[in-house]
Formats: structure tokens, sequence, C-alpha cells
């Protein structure tokens, strides 16, 4: 029975990678394959497994034909994913576990290779990084191409979609998503997955609009049905009428504008109109992000996460790739500066040569600083990379997730060891190389004036000082109403941090997401921030709304939330505040971002 058609349905998403594109639907079935379950007499176990031999060794060679097929310089560059893909199909919890399975409880191959996954699913669900627990994917992927190889369940054939298409599909692995002719993928629309799936990470660096973790996409889009999908508002709008597609079209068009008269402001210096001047920095996790931050007007990178050098890969990397990627991060900006933080993740999942580390309470694990500090060579290797490729530009470490003294001075202590080295074999380097230390938890701000002894410069982080001040975990959607940045704890807790790191001569910056909220402009510039860094989109209203501004204003604004009690009052007001003053740009930042749909 076929599907209803619905009109002007509006569903909603999380919009992955920003844009708005029309197109038809083309749906892609990758549904599960109905499983057969059966028990199996001794007399087949040995053919049983024969079978499932078969069924790996097929999927091998299918990724490797879709590896080679690859054309797209873009897309090679995600090819890796494929070698993680070619990787597990080698991985023994996966296989032997299954050929045991079959051998001891005498079932057949998909019986005991599905066990086996649900049970591998449930180890990374534990995993707190999100980055990492969306792994768990890769592994599920695996699994239905053996499962179809299995019972001779073809795959569809998508890299020969023709004409603009909207690629609606439950989940797309990243098999599926490197076939594609990109050329002719206007947008994706999936009902699964974050912001940190594969298809959100892809569109996104590609530049294809995207809405992900719909639901139920799959289930009301009909193959051919027209489709507007704003990646912004994380909405997809199923056969729209005239009228909303004519309201869409002038919207795009309106989006066009507004960027293209917002970029005029991201050549501006940061400076509010009584002369205070801001630094206004841009976070990136890719050296693919430099030119869209230098195009909005960024004083440099204040948040370089090395983290992307680690993932994906069953190695680490090596001197010489920190090397050749700061390197060219550090000439690509000059004369503007790069702070490159060192590895900010859990210790559950790359550093396989030593087997995962299980962790109850990873958040308040083995993390960041914490596993620098342990894994010393690993930690070196990359210092020895930043210090190297010190001089070709202007560079400085950060250290993330430092919760005390002894802390920063181990860390510190492990740097000055890699300059000795460096001394000791003339290689160059900035051996006035500013250190800094993130600010994140709340024990680093109750000590900040004892780090600041330590340390040239703050930067304060404050997804997770928001997530360990208020105790509310930061990816959890049932007590994300929690998660509140202006909460009266965690304004107090950045004034403390400005207020020691300016009595020590130091500059402070903000690097969480709030920097690069422009609502939220006023209460940083009260507080004294000397250095904002957000996410490169936000960098030219930001600017505008800056130079807009007086710090007086924003000191006055301040004032007034120090006398409040509570974050959703705190919150209110300076949104309220923020609307009244600049009516233009907030009317145009919520009617853009927050409505799911055009006004009518
Ligand atoms: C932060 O915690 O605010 C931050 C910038 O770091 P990350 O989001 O990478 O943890
Ligand atoms: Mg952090």
């Amino acid at each position: 029975m076929g599907k209803e058609r619905f009109v002007n349905q509006f569903i909603h998403g999380t919009g992955a990678s920003s844009g708005i594109v029309v197109g038809r639907a083309f749906l892609v079935d990758r549904s599960k394959v109905r499983l057969p379950q059966k028990a199996i007499a001794d007399t087949e176990v040995e053919s049983e497994i024969e079978r499932f031999r078969n069924a790996i060794e097929q999927s091998k060679v299918q990724l490797l034909e879709i590896k080679n097929a690859i054309l797209d310089e873009e897309v090679r560059k995600h090819a890796f994913i494929l070698d993680v893909h070619l990787m597990i199909l080698e991985d023994q919890m996966l296989i032997q576990e299954t050929i045991d399975a079959i051998r001891i409880q005498k079932v057949n191959a998909e019986w005991a290779l599905d066990t086996n996954v649900e049970r591998l699913s449930k180890a990374f669900d534990a995993i707190e990084d999100p980055y990492l627990r969306e792994r768990k994917n890769d592994i599920k992927y695996i699994a239905q191409r053996i499962f179809r190889n299995l019972v001779g369940h073809k795959h569809d054939d998508i890299a020969q979609i023709k004409g603009n298409v909207v690629v609606v599909a439950h989940d797309l692995s990243p098999a599926d998503t490197i076939q594609l002719n990109l050329k002719n993928v206007r947008g994706f629309v999936t009902d699964m997955g974050g912001p940190v799936s594969h298809t959100a990470i892809l569109s996104k660096s590609i530049g294809i609009p995207s809405v992900v973790g719909t639901e139920v996409g799959t289930s009301q889009i009909n193959g051919g049905d027209e489709l507007i999908v704003d990646g912004d508002a994380g909405v997809v709008i199923i056969n729209p009428t005239e009228q909303v597609f004519k309201q869409y079209l002038a919207r795009l068009a309106q989006r066009e504008s507004i960027e293209k008269e917002l970029l005029k402001f991201s050549k501006l210096p940061a400076e509010t109109r009584d002369g205070y001047r801001v630094t206004v920095g841009a976070n990136i996790e890719l050296l693919d992000e430099i030119p869209s931050a230098k195009k909005r007007g960024a004083e440099g990178i204040g948040l370089y996460r090395t983290e992307c050098l680690y993932l994906g890969r069953k190695d680490l990397p090596s001197e010489e790739e920190h090397y050749e990627t700061y390197r060219k991060l550090g000439e690509a900006v000059f004369p503007h500066g790069v702070t490159i933080r060192t590895l900010d993740v859990g210790g559950d999942k790359f550093l396989n040569h030593d087997g995962p580390v299980q962790e109850t309470n990873p958040a308040m694990g083995l993390r960041a600083i914490r596993l620098s500090i342990k894994e010393i060579d690993m930690f070196k290797t990359q210092l020895r990379g930043i210090l190297r490729a010190s001089i070709h530009g202007r560079f400085k470490i950060l250290f993330p997730m430092i919760s005390g003294l002894e802390e920063i001075q181990q860390a510190k202590a492990l740097l000055f060891e890699v300059m000795e080295e460096l001394r000791r074999d003339k290689i160059p380097f900035d051996d006035h190389i500013p250190v800094g230390a993130m600010i994140e938890i709340p024990s680093a701000c109750m000590t900040a004036d004892l780090l600041a002894k330590e340390v040239d410069f703050f930067s304060i982080g404050t997804n997770d000082l928001i997530q360990y001040t208020l105790a509310v975990d930061r990816v959890n959607e049932h007590v994300s109403y929690l998660y509140e940045p202006l909460h009266p704890a965690v304004i107090r807790c950045i004034r403390e941090v400005v207020e020691a790191g300016h009595r020590a001569g130091l500059q402070v910056a903000i690097c969480g997401e709030m920097a690069g909220e422009p609502a939220y402009l006023w209460v940083l510039l009260g507080l004294g921030l000397d250095e904002i860094s957000m996410n490169p989109r936000s960098i030219p209203r930001v600017k505008k709304i800056l130079r807009m501004s007086s710090v007086e204003e924003a000191r006055e604004l301040l004032e007034e939330l120090f006398r409040m009690t509570s974050g959703s009052e705190i919150e209110q007001y300076v949104r309220s505040t923020m609307a009244r003053r600049f009516p233009e740009d907030f009317l145009e930042i919520y009617s853009w971002d927050q409505d799911g749909g055009p006004k009518s």
C-alpha cells in the first residue's frame, strides 16, 4: 500500500548544515532487512560459518569498489571512513564472537551477528563523548551490509541518482554518502542522526543543506515529492503550497541579502562606540573552515579543536601530521593568531591499542588534559608538532579541562621537557609561546587567582563550565531545560575568572557557544572579556551589534542582572533588552532560527 501524500506538511529535525534548498525527494531504501532467525544442527555449523565468512568477504569487496570509484576530490577526503569500515570488517570482537555464537549457541549467522551487534551497541551507549558514541552507527552500517549479503538483498545503486534531488533516508551510512554523485544532491533529510552524525559532518563540510533526526522523514515523504529543506531552521516542508513556496523563495532572497549586508561588518574593527576593543575569533575544527572564518572577519582562531586529527583512525597522528596541520593553519591566518587546544577527548576509543577504558562517569573521568598527562608520548608528540609549527605564525597553546594548579604545572613541565629536547636537537620554535588554561570546571574558577600565576591567558569554555557548575549533562535532552547560560552561578563564575585574570594582568577569552549568541554580547562585554571566539557564522552579526553598543550600557545591564535571582529571569530580561535596542537584528535572527517555518 502506498503512503499518504502529504501537502504543506512541516516536519522538524536538527538543522545540521545551513542553507535553504528546494528539490524533489529521492528516497533511499535503507530500511532494515528482515532477518531469519533459526536454530541449526551440529552438522550445519561449519557451512553456516562459511556463509558468514563469505558475506564478510563480499562486504569488503563492495566497500573497496566504492572507495576506488570516488572521483570527487572533496569526497575523497572522507574516504577514511570507508577504511574504518574495512577495519571493522577485520574486527575480532565482531567476527570471532559471531562465529563463536554460531558454534556454541547453534544459531544461524544472521541471529548470531544481530545479537553480537546489539551487545556492542549497548557498550557504545555508555560513552559520554557524542562523537564517539555516534560511532556505534558505523558497526550498525557494516552489520546491515553483512545482513544484506547474507540474505541476498541488493543495495540500491544510489551512485546512479540523476537530476537535482534531495536525498531522503532513514539513515545514511558514510559508504552511502560517499557513493552519491554530490553534484546531483541538493540536500539531505534523514530520520536518524544528530549534529555529529556522518551525514551532518559531511554535508556541513561540503556545504549541502541538511536536516537530520526528523524521525518521520521516510514515513511521510514519497519519492518525487517536492521538498523545501531549511537547514537553518531544521525544517522540511513536504509539497509546499504555492504561497509557502513563494514565502520561502522570498526568505531565501532575504537571507542572501541579509548575509551580504552583514558581511560588510566583517572587515570592520570589533570596537564599541566608546572605543572598547574586543578580539573576535573563530572556533574551528577543520582547515577547510579557514576561508569561511576569514571571510566573516575572524581576527584569528580563538579555538582550534584538535580532536579531528585523532578520531576515525586506529593509529595516532604523527608529529609530522600535527606540524603540517598547525603550520598550514598558522600561515593561513597570519598576521592573526591561532590558539591550539591540546587533545580534549575521553580515553575510551581512539587509544585502541590499549583497549577501551570503561568509565561509569566519563564526563568526570580520564579525559582532556588528564589523559594527556597520562599518555605522555602521545601528548609530547602533539606538543612537538605545535612547537615546531610555532615559528610559522602566531601561536598560543591552550590546555583543556584544567581542574587545579598541579595539573597546569604538570602540563607545563611536559611542555618544557619538549622545549628542552627541541633545543638540544637545534629545532627552532617560539620559546615565548603563550600558554593558557581553559577554565571550564568550577574548581578552576575558584582558584583562578592561583592558576593565573602559572599561565599567560585564560579561555573560558562555557559549554563545559555550565555543565559542571549546574550539574547538567550538556547532551542530555531530559535536563536541557536546566542548562542555563545566564544562571546567576555561571555569570558569577565568569566574573571571578575575569577579575582574577585581570588582576594578574592576563587576557581573558571566552570560547564556548555563549560567545556566538548575539543576545549575550552585552553580558560578556559588561563582564570585561578581552576576546570572544565563536563559530564563524555568528561573527558578522556579533560585530555589527558590538559596533553599535557601548561598554557603559553593557555594564549598566550587568549591574541589573546581578540583582536578579534566576537564570530564566535574567535570560528573559537580557533578550528583551537586546530586542528593544536592536529590533531589526533580533527580529531577523529569531524569525530565521527559531520559528521553524515562515510566518504567514
Ligand atoms: C567549552 O567547553 O566551552 C569548549 C569550548 O570546549 P568543547 O565544547 O570542545 O568542550
Ligand atoms: Mg570543553
